[in-house]
């Protein structure tokens, strides 16, 4: 039996999703060669890209709104450095939620002065800064939908007339938001959508050509724009599976359902934290993840035989992060409710134990 997978990242996607990328491995199309073996310029494989592209802005409601999506390489860390080479000329705002806005700061720092206009970083990242402002001569606004390691998520965005760029690599798809407020949205395909390889970027017309230095081809938004996302060879089979996991959650009712789905696995775990005296959870209630809860045991001495029954309950993924520690229990979108009942039985059968 598959393991229940609570993985942070890369992490668990569909079984049909997987199903069909194997075979597509052997023979794609029923065309006796595999999908990695034949040209990105093939019509088979334009087809499939030209269809993440289109799922990915319906799914998000940006179709016909004026924005394109792209498939680059590099991962959500290049867009931390790409969106500063693209889009900072003199200033640009950042909100610190997080190791990845850390990172996202210190890339941009090479290209103007950055405002941090507020950090969470004094209580180890554990809730969302609210209450900053925006300086309005700032180039962007940048922010981080959902804090992986720390377990938080922004529930709202703040109301700016500066471009608002967000990375939301772990929380894109799982939950509807007013996504035409945002002139960029990058996301690293391992969190919600496929394999690591890929990264999904979302722009806004208009927005670029506005800084005055040279931008090196790869580096260039431009350059992936004017060439849709096939300036050079695309992650081909990240790509692939991509569109098939956005075309799995197309079917089963879009971002409106599995937010549904979303919502009722973070409220059976949270409530079992909250409920069971072994545990405890470590943010701030009104900022926890729906994609990743973080909680301990309220006393060590238990860990040991914590980790075997969980283990021994095929569970996988569940330690916190290194910088963290504890445990991350990461709901996915294609992490069914039964497996976070098959957590929430284990931590039951560790209070009835003790
Ligand atoms: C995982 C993650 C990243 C880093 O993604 P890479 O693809 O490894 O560069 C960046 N931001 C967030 C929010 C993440 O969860």
């Amino acid at each position: 039996m598959k393991k229940h997978n609570f993985s942070a990242g890369p992490c668990i996607l569909p079984e049909e999703v997987l199903q069909k990328a194997s075979e597509a491995i052997l023979n794609f199309n029923d065309d006796n060669l595999s999908l990695i073996e034949i040209s990105h310029r093939s019509k088979p494989f334009v087809t499939v890209i030209e269809k993440a592209r289109a799922l990915a802005l319906e799914l998000l409601g940006l179709e016909n709104k004026g924005y394109k999506a792209l498939f680059l390489h590099g991962g959500a860390s290049m867009e931390f450095l790409m969106v500063a080479y693209n889009l900072l000329q003199k200033k640009a705002a950042y909100l610190n939620t997080g190791t990845w806005s850390d990172k996202a700061i210190k890339e941009a720092k090479e290209f103007g002065e950055i405002v941090e206009v507020a950090s969470s970083k004094d209580k180890g990242f554990n809730y969302i800064p609210k209450g900053y402002s925006i300086p309005n001569d700032a180039d962007y606004f940048h922010c981080t939908s959902n804090n992986t390691v720390a377990g938080t998520q922004m529930k709202d965005f703040p109301q700016t007339d500066v471009p608002l760029i967000c990375d939301m690599s772990s929380d894109i798809f799982s939950r509807q938001l007013d996504f035409e407020k945002f002139d960029l949205i990058y996301a690293g395909a391992q969190k919600n959508m496929g394999p690591a390889g890929t990264t999904l970027v979302i722009i806004k017309d208009g927005i670029l050509g506005k800084v005055e230095r040279q931008i090196p081809s790869m580096l260039n938004y431009q350059t992936h724009l004017e060439k849709d996302s096939m300036f050079n060879t695309p992650a081909v089979f990240p790509v692939y599976v991509s569109m098939l996991t956005l075309q799995w959650l197309k079917d089963l009712g879009g971002i409106p359902f599995i937010e549904k789905v979303n919502n009722q696995k973070a409220e059976l775990l949270y409530s079992e934290i909250d409920r069971n005296p072994l545990f405890k959870g470590i943010v701030a209630k009104e900022d926890r993840s729906t994609m990743n809860a973080t909680f301990v045991l309220t006393d060590d001495s238990l860990t040991e035989k914590f980790d075997k029954m969980w283990q021994d309950a095929n569970i996988n993924g569940l330690h916190g992060h290194r910088s963290v520690g504890g445990y991350r229990a990461s709901m996915y979108n294609a992490l069914p409710l039964y497996s976070v009942q098959a957590l929430v039985d284990v931590m039951q059968e560790l209070e009835r134990n003790n």
